[in-house]
């Protein structure tokens, strides 16, 4: 449930709602102070809690009850974007971020060469994955702690922020002393102590959809972080598993305005992961722009045929510079005035 607060509400009235929330086995998940009101989002069970006696203190304007099962990320608490923010980037609030870079780091060579290259086509952050979440145990699982290295290498050259996933709780310490924003990766995505953990950091999470995750359990997934008192979450449509056989996974592109509708947090679509092809690649970024997404997230190598991982779906050079020209194009037409970082 949410409480809505009249403007100018003193702190001492605020404190002796929020003992009376607490005496109800309540907690107060998060205060949003927005532009015209301040908004409490309460989370706990609350079927038996005294609406009435909430509406009757000090400084309430109303209490509303939140029926979706997700209620920190819910539209409803917050109306404005949520934008989250760091060194170099930002999602959220109309912008259109690109994150590339290779599915893995291979070499300190390969990742400088992308990072280079990114960095000169005014891309604003860089992923690699150092730790990789393999379907078989027999490939590339990445270069972990190495990975990590070269990533820290690269952004202290090229400025560009980091994105690189963590895939059990106990490596969320060492990913985040060098990544900018953590991944959760789509076989993760239920992985509740991991999304704990991340939530207890002070790094923003980007969050992948389940291969089979619904809508609602990918919200819920994004619920569990913001719980813990993570409210910067990015959330990532990258394909959900379907009968198509022509592609790795089906894109939703349905997901983008309609998570856009129930929740405040800023969306990004992956059409590598979501195709596995990278002809597809292009044409599906255009389509996450004009379907209001707040970014792209792309896989890019210098020479795919030869990729550790995910080379089929990997963009060249060539190819990345074309769409990005593109994706300039449509974005000036659709956003305008669109803040640049
Ligand atoms: C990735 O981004 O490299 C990745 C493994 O993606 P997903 O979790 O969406 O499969
Ligand atoms: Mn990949």
């Amino acid at each position: 449930m949410i409480v809505i607060l009249k403007p100018g509400v003193s702190l001492k009235a605020m404190g002796e709602l929020v003992k009376f929330i607490e005496s109800q086995g309540l907690k107060v998940g998060r205060i949003v102070r927005g532009e015209e009101r301040t908004v409490i989002g309460l989370i706990g069970e609350d079927r038996h809690v005294p609406i009435d006696r909430i509406r009757a203190f000090e400084g309430v304007e109303d209490v509303v009850p939140v029926l979706k099962p997700f209620k920190l990320v819910n539209r409803e608490l917050q109306k404005e974007d949520t934008v989250v923010r760091g060194e170099g980037f930002r999602f959220g609030g109309g912008s259109f971020t690109v994150i590339a870079g290779p599915c893995a780091v291979e070499s300190a060579d390969q990742i400088m060469e992308i990072a280079r290259f990114l960095r000169d086509q005014g891309v604003d952050v860089l992923r690699g994955g150092a730790f990789k979440p393999r379907t078989s145990p027999y490939s590339f699982q990445g270069m972990e702690t190495e990975g990590l290295e070269l990533l820290a290498r690269a952004r202290e050259e090229t400025g560009l922020a980091i994105i690189t996933e963590v895939v059990s709780a106990e490596d969320v310490p060492v990913v985040a002393e060098v990544a900018d924003i953590l991944q959760v990766g789509a076989r993760n995505m239920q992985n509740f102590r991991l999304l704990q953990h991340v939530g207890r950091t002070d790094r923003p999470v980007f969050l992948k959809r389940g291969q089979s995750a619904t809508l609602e359990e990918f919200l819920l997934a994004a619920e569990y972080v913001v719980a813990e008192g993570n409210p910067n979450v990015i959330l990532c449509e990258r394909g959900i598993r379907t009968f198509e056989r022509y592609t790795r996974n089906t894109l939703d592109i349905a997901a983008v305005p309609l998570l856009k509708q129930l929740s405040h947090l800023p969306v990004v679509v992956d059409p590598c992961h979501a195709t596995g092809r990278r002809d597809l690649v292009p044409p599906l970024a255009v389509a996450a722009l004009a379907a209001g997404a707040d970014g792209l997230m792309v896989e890019v190598h210098p020479d795919p045929e030869n990729a550790l991982s995910d080379g089929p779906q990997s963009l060249t050079f060539e190819m990345f510079a074309r769409m990005n020209e593109d994706l300039e194009r449509v974005r000036s037409a659709l956003r305008p005035h669109a803040a640049v970082v």
